[in-house]
């Protein structure tokens, strides 16, 4: 059934479009499920949670861990230890956290930078204006490995409103690349309910839970 629905999903977006299987609510038996389809990418959005899977997961090596939840600033030593991607570096408070206990612990995650481009009171991120303005310290932060920007769609969107957000995070990217940030080469965006439209948007890494794993 799970590699059913991870077969299924498979053969609609393009190879090189990452699948991150985000298994936040599921149990290690199911996320072993997903390994044996040839899933290799896991998205938790809760550090402590995920601590627990991974122990109960470490002997299947060569699992990539995603951080898709947002970060308080007591758990980012912990995130950074525990994972190869962290999606949701969304202020620049955190970012000189980061930048700080990257040093400290010689591990760096590949990071993406949350970004809100709609309102949306119920999500964090920056919003473009807010990401310019702070671009000049984010680039002093050299320890951080920043590849790309993440977003979350606000609630309600019809498709031609979702295409055009996740445009918007493109062009962003288009934007950071063209003022110097040429690593910005990753746009992980698209859920289960989206996740087609963010594709033909141009994302590079989808993050889907319940159509993989929902009963
Ligand atoms: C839970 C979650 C997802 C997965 O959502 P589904 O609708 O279950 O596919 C993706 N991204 C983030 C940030 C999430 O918190």
């Amino acid at each position: 059934m799970i590699a059913d629905r991870i077969a299924q999903i498979r053969r609609s977006i393009p190879s090189e479009v990452k699948l991150v299987a985000v298994s936040k609510y599921t149990t290690p038996t199911a996320i072993r499920a997903a390994y044996a389809a040839g899933v290799r990418d896991f998205g938790e959005s809760r550090v402590q949670d995920a601590k627990a899977k991974q122990e109960e997961l470490a002997d299947l090596g060569d699992i990539t861990w995603h951080m898709i939840g947002s970060l308080q600033s007591n758990k980012a030593k912990a995130a950074i230890a525990q994972f190869d991607w962290i999606h949701s570096l969304d202020r620049l408070s955190l970012a000189v956290q980061c930048d700080r206990l990257i040093a400290e612990l010689g591990k760096s995650p590949q990071l993406l930078l949350q970004v809100k481009l709609a309102e949306d009171p119920s999500k964090s991120g920056w919003s473009e204006p807010e990401l310019l303005t702070d671009l000049p310290e984010l680039a002093k932060l050299q320890n951080l490995n920043i590849v790309g920007l993440m977003t979350i769609l606000p609630l309600g969107l019809n498709e031609v409103q979702a295409y055009e957000l996740f445009c918007k995070v493109g062009k962003l990217a288009e934007k950071m690349r063209s003022l110097g940030w040429t690593n910005i080469q990753e746009l992980s965006m698209g859920m289960s309910a989206d996740y087609a439209i963010a594709v033909k948007a141009g994302a590079s890494l989808i993050r889907v839970g319940n159509q993989i794993f929902a009963s």
